[in-house]
């Protein structure tokens, strides 16, 4: 007979960073909570699930359709920082000192791994670009071999728009990821943005 954990712990070994001994522990620490405390926790993963979704504007995550961000009215339209992941538009939200508005590609570009062009937001933030007055798009993308490629590829796309294309200062450890970057360093990084080549 299957062990009565054994669906549980199955579940949690599909969560990323989660190995087979780690599921095993969060399974026994189920058991060893409250009833009313799992009800809650279970309600609040389905809820979660079933209520959030993409801003049709960004692509951050949100409840609406449109996110706090693209809502609001203190935001500066007029500059657009491209991230990767909507974990990054929480990474930099938590440094408080970038009041523009976002584009989330919704990953970066890895052909190896089917990640193409047109598999990204990238058309998307092209037509945001023709239809917003931009007057500067940062590239807040992590330092990685997809990242910089993507950086690259962007360069190029957006150069005939006459916006100006800066990206995060290189305070940011090569390969690290935004998310796990310390407020300050990606403060900084945000603050000492650099001129992209070949754009105004
Ligand atoms: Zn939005």
């Amino acid at each position: 007979m299957k062990h009565p954990l054994q669906p549980l712990i199955d579940h949690f070994s599909k969560l990323p960073g989660v190995g087979p001994k780690s599921a095993q522990r969060l399974a026994f620490h189920v058991l060893s909570m409250p009833v009313s405390d799992v009800q809650s926790f279970a309600t609040v993963l389905r809820h979660t699930r079933e209520n959030t979704r993409y801003c049709e504007r960004c692509f951050h995550i949100t409840t609406e359709q449109y996110c706090d961000v693209c809502t609001s009215v203190k935001r500066d339209n007029g500059i657009c920082c491209v991230v990767a992941h909507p974990r990054d538009v929480m990474a930099i939200e938590r440094t408080s000192s970038y009041q523009g508005v976002y584009h989330v590609l919704g990953g970066l570009l890895s052909p190896l791994d089917g990640m193409h062009p047109q598999s990204l937001r990238i058309p998307e933030l092209i037509a945001r670009v023709r239809q917003a007055a931009f007057r500067e798009i940062v590239l807040a993308i992590s330092p990685t071999i997809e990242g910089e490629a993507t950086a690259l590829y962007l360069g190029d796309v957006l150069a005939s728009y006459g916006i100006r294309l800066s990206k995060l200062a290189y305070g940011l450890p090569v390969g690290a990821d935004m998310d796990y970057t310390d407020e300050l360093t990606l403060q900084r990084a945000l603050m000492g943005r650099t001129l992209m080549e070949n754009t105004q």
